[in-house]
């Protein structure tokens, strides 16, 4: 695939680099003392019990949730004014569980809308982008269907796809295979194994266990709100340090 953008990478530094991050709902502090650090070209993947704070995490570094104390910088920048979420969130682009895609305009037009919309990308070079990215996702004949025309793996890719299209420098993936059937769920795993290989820096929360095995440089462990473990695959899968990761791995495998 496209190499990541590294368009005002600068040429030192981590991707991303998290420090003392807190979060609360409320009076649920969800995040504890988070600190992460994840190189250019990574793919991480992040893992951990329901409710241990991994999409809590994941929204955070692209400001989608505020947080109350630490900072999050992307590419050496903290976005603290809209202007400076805004070039964030052009930055990182984010794959959801729930694909969210615009169900009333065809696979090409949600491809284009952003581009269009926040770039101002001229139509025909938004065009030409889509269909570029529709074929790293092997959908080139699908421009013109809508998204309830495809099965769910389909609409991930065109998500994916979607993602890709604004160029960003950044990957955010939250259980992006776990609403999908299971005959569906490797092509989606095969597009982001092809997306990693490719250089993207990647944050994945997936349970897909054999995909972190084969692709994630670290295997990041969240339980109750604390990052547990922040490991090499082999490490994790293999000489797990802790009950609680054998526990979690008895159930995810
Ligand atoms: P995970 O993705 O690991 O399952 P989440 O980050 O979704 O965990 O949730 C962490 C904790 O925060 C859970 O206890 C969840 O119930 C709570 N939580 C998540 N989102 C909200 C919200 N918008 N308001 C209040 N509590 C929330
Ligand atoms: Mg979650």
């Amino acid at each position: 695939m496209n190499p990541a953008s590294t368009e005002g990478t600068p040429a030192t530094g981590p991707a991303i680099e998290i420090t003392g991050l807190n979060k609360w709902y409320d009076q649920l502090h969800v995040l504890k003392d988070i600190d992460l650090t994840i190189r250019h070209g990574e793919t991480v993947v992040v893992c951990g019990p329901s409710g241990s704070g991994k999409s809590t995490l994941i929204r955070c570094i692209n400001a989608l949730e505020p947080h109350q104390s630490g900072t999050i910088a992307v590419r050496g920048q903290i976005a603290r004014s809209n202007r400076e979420i805004r070039q964030l969130r052009q930055d990182v682009g984010m794959v959801f569980q729930q694909f969210n895609l615009f169900p009333h305009l065809t696979v090409l037009e949600n491809l284009t809308l952003a581009p269009r919309m926040v770039r101002k990308s001229p139509e025909p070079e938004a065009r030409e982008r889509a269909r570029h990215y529709l074929e790293k996702v092997r959908l080139a004949d699908y421009g013109g269907s809508f998204p309830a025309q495809l099965s769910g793996g389909q609409q991930q890719r065109v998500a994916i796809a979607r993602a890709l299209c604004m160029d960003p420098a950044i990957m955010l993936f939250d259980e992006p295979t776990s609403a999908l059937d299971p005959e569906t769920i490797g092509e989606v795993l095969d597009t982001m194994i092809a997306l990693s290989e490719s250089g993207m820096t990647m944050v994945c929360v997936t349970h897909e266990m054999a995909f972190a095995r084969r692709v994630a440089d670290r295997v990041v462990f969240m339980d109750q709100g604390r990052i547990a473990a922040d490991c090499s695959p082999e490490r994790f899968f293999d000489r797990p340090d802790n009950e609680r990761i054998r526990r979690f791995l008895s159930q995810v495998i």
